[in-house]
């Protein structure tokens, strides 16, 4: 039997965590493990995030031998408090508008009331699943999970901290994944009860009365907008000048109608000054500052990388001036045999793009010529209704000089929309006016992030405007409306009327 670092190989099982999960604990056989050990492994990857156990799968599936250090919970950041239970929270509370809508398609019900307590069970249950799915397939492809804090000591040499013990680790490859931590704002300094992070809004078993939301990204949108379906009177200030800032304006605004319609106050422009005694201080965009009640403050700022507590300088690896680390496109650093996948390389912070720089640094170690490459890179926004995006936007196309055709499809027009009573929203499609070629593709309406990898695709592989317009889709499907949108570019969409004679052709 093939030892490594005195531990038998394969791995014995791993013991699953079931503390509540955003808890930061080391599992039983962690702190009973042997004395400190020197040792030598092919491929050491440091933290298992979505970028992390990818990568570590992949380097297990193309046969070589691979140690995966966690200090915290297999999945990391998306798994336990981060994609999958904001998700849940988000799926709570569009059943709640579903439920509420039910009378207009003949269903009788009560006013839906949600309890927050069982809907962590759930959430709990979800987490552990797939957590126990991820143990057991880094079991299967010989991925050696060590649960303990690594530290460089010098370039390929790692100290891993264990509650008992210390190990040191050589290792001819190192594949840093050690993702990302909230920003906090000196002035409101987390507590973990009455200003917290979205770690701890994941985690409520009651809806805050009045709920103060710092940050209008992302996050603070997903959860901000579930929490006004629970029941909270929600304010969100931002500090940029629109809400979901990067984001393109005509998507966002069919946002905010949702958010009027839920009560949600939104001050744009606006600075959270400080929070205390049930109140944050918050600075209008006209200078005056207001007190907004709170009895709960979530600060969703952003996320800075975790590259600052281990041991960097040790090496020559590179972070530029946030702190994200320098790497190429096969996720090399600066120093040869050290990657670095994940939010802690840099934007965009997604699962998807740090799992699929997890596989090209794997590749890149095996001597493939697999390379990360962000041109079609998805995103996906889950507020009501949800927002996805793939390729360039509209203003960044014109800013790099392309002359453009835009095609556009309301939801309105799309008999699946209609039948399902989701007809909020639009799709997008430009492309190069000069080879017809689509750069990029933005969605608004329900269910949106679920079309959006037909789009990626599109981009992925140079697809032109004929080429959706002329994929047969089946009918009624929500997906129609890409092919629509790809027509209209063109100005021959079925589902749109006809410009009057004399007016303006849609291509002009
Ligand atoms: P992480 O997931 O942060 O994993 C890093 C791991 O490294 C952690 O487990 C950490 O404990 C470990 N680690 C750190 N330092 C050490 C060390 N010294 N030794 C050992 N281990 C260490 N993205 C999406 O694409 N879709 C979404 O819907 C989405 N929703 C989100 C919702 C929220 C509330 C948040 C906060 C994020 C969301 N994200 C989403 C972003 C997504 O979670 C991250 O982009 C993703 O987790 C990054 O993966 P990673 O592997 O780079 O890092």
């Amino acid at each position: 039997m093939k030892r490594i670092l005195g531990l038998k190989w394969p791995p014995i099982a791993v013991r699953l965590v079931t503390k509540d999960e955003s808890s930061s604990v080391l599992p039983e056989e962690s702190k009973n493990a042997a004395p400190a050990i020197e040792d030598h492994v092919q491929n050491l990857v440091i933290g298992a995030g979505f970028g992390g156990y990818v990568a570590a799968i992949r380097l297990g599936q193309l046969g070589r031998e691979v140690m995966l250090v966690e200090k915290e919970l297999l999945g990391g950041v998306c798994l336990n408090v981060g994609c999958i239970p904001s998700k849940v929270l988000v799926r709570a509370a569009k059943l709640m508008k579903q439920i509420s809508r039910a009378p207009d398609f003949g269903i009788e019900t009560s006013r839906p009331k949600v309890n927050l307590e069982k809907l962590q069970l759930w959430k709990k249950n979800v987490i552990e699943k797939l957590r126990t799915g991820v143990a057991y397939l880094c079991k299967s492809n010989h991925v050696n999970i060590v649960y303990g804090e690594a530290r460089f000591q010098a370039s390929h040499q790692v100290q891993i901290k264990t509650k008992n013990e210390s190990r040191i680790i050589t290792a001819d490859n190192i594949i840093i994944a050690t993702g990302s931590r909230p920003m906090e704002l000196p002035s409101l300094k987390f507590d973990a009860d009455f200003i917290v992070t979205t770690t701890e809004a994941l985690s409520l078993t009651e809806a805050p009365q009045n709920f103060v939301i710092v940050g209008g990204g992302v996050s603070g949108l997903e959860l901000g907008m579930s929490y006004a379906r629970f029941g909270s009177h929600v304010t969100v200030i931002e500090m940029l000048d629109q809400l979901l800032p990067g984001v393109d304006p005509e998507l966002v605004r069919v946002v905010e109608r949702t958010l009027r319609k839920l009560g949600v106050e939104t001050y744009v422009k606006a600075r959270a000054n400080w929070a205390r005694e049930g109140k944050v201080g918050v600075q209008l965009a006209d200078g005056k500052e207001i007190e907004v009640p709170a009895d709960k403050v979530m600060v969703a700022v952003g996320r800075r990388p975790n590259s600052d507590q281990i041991g960097l300088e040790t090496t020559s690896v590179k972070t530029d001036s946030a702190g994200f680390i320098q790497v190429n496109s096969q996720m090399q650093t600066s120093e040869p045999g050290i990657y670095a996948i994940g939010d802690v390389v840099g934007m965009p912070m997604l699962a998807h793009k740090a799992s699929k720089q997890g596989k090209v640094a794997a590749e890149a170690i095996t001597g493939q010529a697999s390379a990360a490459d962000s041109k079609a890179m998805p995103s996906g926004i889950w507020t009501e209704p949800e927002i996805a995006t793939v390729g360039l936007s509209e203003a960044e196309a014109r800013k790099q000089g392309y002359d453009l055709i835009v095609g556009k499809f309301p939801f309105t027009a799309l008999g699946r929309a209609l039948a399902v009573g989701e007809t909020e929203g639009f799709v997008k499609v430009i492309a190069d006016k000069k080879n017809e070629q689509i750069l990029g593709v933005h969605m608004v309406g329900s269910d949106v992030t679920d079309l959006i990898s037909e789009a990626a695709l599109a981009i992925e592989m140079g697809a032109t405007l004929d080429d959706l317009a002329s994929t047969i889709h089946p009918h009624p499907t929500l997906p129609e409306s890409l092919m629509e949108a790809t027509e209209a570019a063109k100005g021959k969409a079925i589902h749109i009327l006809k410009p009057p004679s004399g007016g303006a052709n849609p291509r002009d």
